[in-house]
């Protein structure tokens, strides 16, 4: 495999997506034919949802908290921070993953586009979400700052929902980010499909300001001709060859 044209100007931005976690044994929300426990994955995945079932909700995100502290960065969570050493400023990974792992795995210049599903954060008031590792299974947490104020405020999952657009901010920093890089930007898209926003949108942006993309995905994608270069295979596998590492 010819490992990734790299250059003293290359700025590389990642985004990566389930593919990436599912070797380290995480399943896809919409695993399991898009149910859980026999409710529609929009269930517990929405604001109308939640209203309507706060604790199913909760149960539903303790399950995913519990799966995602057994489980562990692999291979390429690793490839991509050891980049990101070599790269520094001119490394930015988005992700649609809300596992942490590749945090774990010691990604620092990391933008969680969908959230986190090991952080927690107020309905009502204005505290920045906070990493909460505690299982909601037969209770619903409640905001103490609320509750200073005589407010009785369910906490929620620090997670982008059905219907919920993407944080303003995040999405601005990557914006910067491909101006920044220009003809300059090298794109991959590891691990995702690319159908759906903002993947699709954003090997479109590479490509007209001039930059190179590539799809590294196990399974064929739908918009792989959008792509310059498509590699298919377990990022585990490629990402560490196609670093060079
Ligand atoms: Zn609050």
């Amino acid at each position: 495999m010819t490992p990734l044209p790299i250059r003293k100007a290359t700025r590389v931005l990642v985004l990566t997506g389930a593919g990436v976690s599912a070797e380290s044994g995480i399943a896809t929300f919409r695993a399991g034919g898009g149910l859980w426990e026999k409710h529609r994955v929009e269930q517990v995945a929405s604001m109308e949802g939640f209203v309507e079932d706060p604790q199913l909700v909760w149960r539903f995100y303790s399950e995913r908290r519990k799966g995602v502290l057994a489980a562990e960065p692999n291979a390429g969570h690793y490839a991509l921070a050891e980049l990101e050493q070599r790269l520094g400023d001119r490394f930015l990974l988005t992700t649609q993953n809300v596992d942490g792992l590749h945090a774990r795995a010691g990604s620092e210049r990391m933008l969680e586009l969908h959230g986190n599903v090991c952080m927690t954060r107020c309905l009502l008031c204005a505290r920045e979400p906070f990493v909460d590792e505690t299982l909601y299974l037969d209770s619903l947490p409640k905001c103490e700052l609320c509750g200073e104020e005589g407010r009785d405020t369910i906490l929620r999952p620090h997670i982008v929902w059905f219907g919920e657009s993407l944080d303003g901010w995040v999405l601005s920093q990557i914006d910067d980010f491909i101006s920044e890089a220009g003809s300059d930007l090298l794109f991959l898209a590891i691990g995702t499909a690319g159908a759906v926003y903002p993947a699709a949108s954003l090997v479109d942006v590479a490509r007209r300001v001039g930059g190179v993309s590539y799809l590294i995905n196990l399974d064929e994608a739908d918009n792989a001709s959008q792509f310059e270069h498509v590699i298919r295979g377990k990022s585990g596998e490629v990402l560490p060859r196609l670093f060079g590492l």
